[in-house]
Order: structure tokens, then C-alpha cells, then sequence
């Protein structure tokens, strides 16, 4: 099919294929595919809202002895530059989190077969019973890793985490997920298909999470679609992912090859991801990567979220909005009515800012 008719096929509710997908990216024609993502959101939700959260990253570790090219966060396991942080590290940031407002506490770090079992759950439980928030932890790589180091089946770790508080899986750790791309990226990381199995799992297992792209390398528009594909395939099987967020490569090493992402391609990439993720509700923008300006235009290109306001990220430097008032004045600028969502998309629990006073 041409452009005209994959857009008119998708915005009928119809799903449309690998191959729609592949011509819709290859078209220069952006700003009709951009509009016709933004149509797209409009029928799936309330065309005037966008919403946000509020959450804190800790890194709890950056010894890691998986070696990504791409990442400079890393530290060799025995290095004597690396740290873990102590449950008092961890208590002293979530306190600063929730006293600029946040509500989760998003709990990732490098694979450290050094950390026992009782690291993560004396923090989780802290986390929930003392501090009350939202939890969610640990990428597929961490998860697998962990279950391993343990002993223990992986749907048995996630029953436990599940009984410490964790709440969510963050689908970090994907990238592209094309064989090929994962031999450029990190061989040693999880495959496409390992990678969809433990986020599977985690979706069996009661844990709902994100999923993303990041690009901007050496993929090509077929790696892209495959990669949309796994995901899409992975929703219909196990439904547990809320939300799709495109991100770009940022520079940190040498060794690994990165390309300018222009504004054009990252909006028709969130367009094309709107129309042929039909079974993922919710597609984010991330004002942390890619700046207010393309975030702003990526609310009319079909994104309905503007991902969070993140209060620390020590693997990206961050760009994003730094507080809760930030976010809504955003949101009001962009033409939108902002509107605090919790970390699994549940409204109704925040009253905005903007009309409090
Ligand atoms: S991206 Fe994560 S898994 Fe990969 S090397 Fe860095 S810390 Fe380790």
C-alpha cells in the first residue's frame, strides 16, 4: 500500500503491517504521517490532556560486567572507581525525591553479580514501608542475571520482588532489538527474543512495564520495524506494556557510531510507532533526550505523554523538567491540560498545580 492508504487503513482502527510500517518510514512525506499519528491519538484519547508523572532515578550501581558500547556509566566489577549505594544512599534520595514531589523511585544500575539477594529486597521494602512510593526495578538483563546468580526461576524472583513492593518493569536494556543490532550494541546483553521472554514473564507475573527504541546508529529502517514488530508480537501474547518511548543514542563512548537524529525523522519515527503499535495505549516523549522544542511537536505527531519529570539520571545527562509546575506549564503552553498520572497510568489521585491556587 501507499502512504495515503496505510495512514487511511490505520486511522479505521485496522492494524497495519511490517511492511506499511516500512513505507511510512521511508517516506519524506513526515508531515502527513505525523499528522496522521496525531489522529490517531486523538480517536485512542481525550485530544485535549497530555499527561505526566514525577519520578526519581537511582542508580544503585555502576559496576556492571556487561560491557555495552555504547555506555561510559559503567565501572569493571572490583574497579576501585565504581560504588553501590547503601540503604542509607538510597533512603537520603528517595527523601529528596518526595520533597520535590515525586512518587516512584525508578531503581536501576549496572549487572553486579557481586549484590545478594537481600540488597534488593531490604531496599524495596524500605522503599514501600517507610517511604510509600512506587517502585518500579530492574531491567530484563538485571532480572535475568539476578535469577541466575540466585538460583531461583525467574517467575519465582518476580513473585518476590512482587511481595517487596516493586510494581513495575522498566523495558529498559532493549535498544534495537535486531540480532544485528545487538551484535553492534552489546552482544553480551539479552537477545530480541530473551529480552521480549523476561518482559513476558514480568507481565504473567502481575508487573506491567514500559517499552522504548533508541536509535540514531547504524540501524536501518528494516532493524527499526523489526524491532516494532518483537514488541507488538510480545502485547499481543502478554498486554502488559503501557507505554512506548523512542529515544536517541547520546554520545558516551568512542566506540560506539551515532548519527545526527533529525527533528523530522524522530517525529515521523513517533508517528509510525502510534499507528503500528495499536495494542500499546500510551506513547511518551521524552523531554530528557530530545528537548522541549521536538517534544512540544511530538505532542501533535501522536505522543499523549510526556514521559516524566525525572529528578536524577546519572546515565543520560538530563535535559528534562525539574519540577512538578515546570511539567503542567509545559503542558498548558503546548495547548494541552496537563494531567499527573501514577506510574501505571492511573489518574484521578492528583489535583494540578495549575488550578490549586
Ligand atoms: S548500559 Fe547497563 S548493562 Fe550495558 S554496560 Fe552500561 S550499565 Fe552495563
Amino acid at each position: 500500500m501507499k502512504t495515503k492508504a496505510i495512514i487511511e487503513h490505520a486511522l479505521s482502527g485496522q492494524r497495519i503491517s511490517p511492511e506499511d510500517a516500512l513505507t511510512l518510514l521511508q517516506d519524506d512525506d513526515w508531515t502527513s504521517i505525523a499528522a496522521a499519528g496525531h489522529a490517531r491519538r486523538n480517536q485512542l484519547h481525550d485530544p485535549s490532556v497530555v499527561s505526566y508523572t514525577a519520578y526519581r532515578v537511582i542508580n544503585y550501581t555502576n559496576f556492571c560486567d556487561v560491557d555495552c558500547t555504547f555506555c561510559s556509566f559503567k565501572d569493571e566489577i572490583d574497579s576501585d572507581r565504581g560504588y553501590t549505594l547503601t540503604l542509607d544512599q538510597i533512603a537520603a534520595k528517595t527523601e529528596e525525591a518526595l520533597a520535590l514531589g515525586a512518587d516512584q523511585i525508578f531503581f536501576q544500575g549496572g549487572v553486579n553479580p557481586k549484590l545478594p539477594l537481600s540488597y534488593y529486597l531490604d531496599a524495596f521494602i524500605m522503599l514501600r514501608d517507610k517511604y510509600k512510593v512506587a517502585i518500579r526495578a530492574l531491567s530484563p538483563i538485571e532480572l535475568k542475571r539476578l535469577a541466575e546468580n540466585i538460583r531461583t526461576p525467574l517467575p519465582e524472583l518476580l513473585r518476590i520482588l512482587k511481595n517487596t513492593g516493586v510494581g513495575s518493569i522498566p523495558g529498559a536494556g532493549a535498544e534495537i532489538l535486531t540480532e544485528r543490532m545487538r551484535d553492534v550494541l552489546s552482544p553480551k546483553k539479552l537477545s530480541g527474543e530473551e529480552w521480549c521472554a523476561v518482559m513476558g514473564e514480568c507481565h504473567l507475573a502481575g508487573l506491567p512495564g514500559s517499552s522504548n527504541i533508541v536509535f540514531g546508529s547504524v540501524e536501518t529502517p528494516e532493524d527499526i520495524v523489526e524491532h516494532l514488530r518483537l514488541l507488538r508480537d510480545q502485547q499481543d501474547k502478554t498486554g502488559g506494556f503501557f507505554s512506548f518511548i523512542p529515544w536517541v543514542f547520546q554520545a558516551q563512548t568512542k566506540r560506539f557510531p551515532i548519527r545526527h537524529v533529525t527533528g523530522r525523522e524522530y517525529l515521523r519515527l513517533l508517528a509510525v510507532s502510534r499507528l503500528f503499535l495499536d495494542n500499546i495505549p500510551n506513547i511518551e516523549v521524552s523531554i530528557m533526550v530530545m528537548g522541549k522544542e521536538l517534544a512540544e511537536l511530538g505532542l501533535t505527531a501522536g505522543a499523549n505523554d510526556i514521559s516524566s519529570i525525572v529528578i536524577e539520571e546519572n546515565v543520560l545527562k538530563s535535559s528534562g523538567l525539574k519540577t512538578l509546575r515546570a511539567a503542567e506549564r509545559f503542558i498548558q503552553e503546548a495547548g494541552f491540560t496537563p494531567k499527573r498520572r501514577t506510574m501505571n497510568y492511573e489518574f484521578g489521585k492528583y489535583t494540578p498545580f495549575f488550578n490549586a491556587v
